[in-house]
């Protein structure tokens, strides 16, 4: 591992922590550039499929996209069917609760993810 290797990555987990939107990896790169302009996408895309992989970054698929979030607390999400924007839910009840009405013999869920769907207050 070079260390350019290493700093690319620190850049995309860096960009990653100081956003909230849930970006997709083209996104990534877009912003990502801007800092290392030398950066390729496909440098990007093999970072964030190996920060998943380290479990540093959550990768969750909405609307048939990947997208990528550096919040790797249990929380769960807000999807807007307008606007297409991820709102963080960090409510431990929902999760808990969902967990707890669970019952089967043969799995054993340790976490759940929720994803809720409706509009925004803009798009409302
Ligand atoms: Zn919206
Ligand atoms: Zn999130």
């Amino acid at each position: 591992m070079t260390t350019r290797n290493t700093n690319q990555r620190l850049k995309i987990l860096e960009y990653l922590r100081s956003v909230h939107c849930h970006p997709t990896a083209e996104t990534v790169y877009e912003e990502v550039r801007k800092e290392l302009p030398a950066i390729s996408k496909g440098t990007v895309y093999r970072n964030l499929q190996l920060l998943t992989k380290q479990g540093k970054v959550m990768r969750l698929e909405v609307n048939k996209e990947y997208r990528f979030d550096a919040d790797c607390r249990c929380h769960q999400h807000f999807v807007c069917t307008g606007c297409g924007r991820i709102v963080d839910i960090h409510d431990e009840q929902i999760g808990k609760q969902a967990l707890r009405r669970f019952k089967s013999s043969e799995c054993f869920p340790e976490s759940v993810c929720i994803t809720f769907k409706g509009k925004c207050k803009r798009c409302r």
